[in-house]
């Protein structure tokens, strides 16, 4: 911008800034009600054994619904509510819905699948408060802790790697498992995480995109593959798109894999039809509920 603009920047009546301020603080006012107003919702986005080509798992993805705004993406929200203090309460609310939600499918006879809930940067910081939740969330939902993980970016183990080392540890004790997401977007290594409590590596889609043409990020899979296996962790592979993607990492040795060509984040609902052509064995993946791939 301008240097006449830049002064005028902070001028507190330049009226588009005024409109700005104004929406960022309707925004905070209406999220701040969003879980009492019941317009949180969790969806679920199914993660397939690379074996068995079967749902071992989903990871859990929240949405809100304003009445105002429609459906507002975590993207946007998430950091509104990191910045207003009020993540630990989203945190708590998907927690408790996604442990809920896992143990009512196994008393349905949907099996043992892996919850994978993913955990705010200053979630993990304020670990008393993490463990607290966690401890009350499992014992309330009976969920078996060894059905939870949680997903931790490279950032946020990096940010104060020695309390991150001994708050993942703490939840590993219990049977929870943990992942690192969008790996190869950070700034750590793999070398520096192996020194970290962690069962999986959770590689960025960032890689896949244009896995078809660049032989590169097929090297880069497979380095991943290799380095996480010498370190005893599984590996995940993101954003599978298309079926030529997924033959691309089909012989790197990637345990299990998820992305819009076997299923978009959905609501419980067609969740559990997925789950039913899973345990029915009549369906192969992927099976598109939606119809949208
Ligand atoms: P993430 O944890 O890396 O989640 C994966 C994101 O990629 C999801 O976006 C998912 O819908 C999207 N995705 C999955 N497969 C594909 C694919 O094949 N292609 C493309 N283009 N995208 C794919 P979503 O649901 O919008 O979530 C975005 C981010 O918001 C998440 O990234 C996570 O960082 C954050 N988030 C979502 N739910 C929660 C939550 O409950 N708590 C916290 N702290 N963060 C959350
Ligand atoms: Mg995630
Ligand atoms: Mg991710
Ligand atoms: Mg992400």
């Amino acid at each position: 911008c301008s240097k006449a603009e830049g002064r005028n920047r902070y001028h507190f009546f330049e009226p588009r800034l005024q409109v700005e301020v104004q929406e960022r603080k309707a925004i905070e006012r209406d999220l701040g009600h969003a879980i009492e107003n019941d317009e949180l919702e969790l969806f679920y986005q199914p993660i397939i054994d690379m074996g068995g080509h079967r749902i071992i798992g989903m990871e859990a993805l929240v949405r809100w619904f304003s009445p105002s705004r429609g459906l507002v993406s975590p993207v946007e929200f998430i950091p509104v509510a990191e910045r207003m203090g009020i993540i630990a309460d989203i945190g708590k609310w998907v927690l408790n819905r996604a442990c809920a939600q896992t143990r009512a499918w196994r008393d349905d006879g949907y099996g043992e699948l892996t919850i994978s809930v993913n955990l705010s940067p200053l979630e993990l910081a304020r670990h008393e408060d993490l463990i607290e939740s966690v401890g009350d969330v499992l014992a309330r939902s009976g969920l078996d802790p060894h059905q939870l993980q949680f997903e931790v970016t490279e950032g946020a183990v990096m940010d104060n790697p020695r309390e991150a080392a001994i708050t993942l540890g703490i939840l590993r004790n219990q049977g929870i498992r943990i992942a690192i997401d969008d790996f190869g977007t950070g700034y750590s290594s793999l070398a520096y995480l192996k020194r970290f409590p962690v069962d999986k590596i959770k590689i960025d889609r960032s890689f896949i995109i244009d896995i078809d043409s660049s032989d590169g990020n097929a090297a880069i899979v497979r380095a991943v593959v290799f380095l996480a296996r010498s370190f005893g962790m599984a590996v995940n592979v993101e954003g599978i798109e298309t079926e030529t993607q997924l033959d691309h990492i089909a012989s790197e040795g990637v345990d299990e894999v998820q992305g819009f060509y076997f299923s978009k984040p959905v609501p419980s609902g067609e969740m559990e039809i997925l789950l039913k052509a899973n345990i029915s064995g009549a369906t192969k993946l992927p099976v598109n509920v939606s119809g949208k791939p």
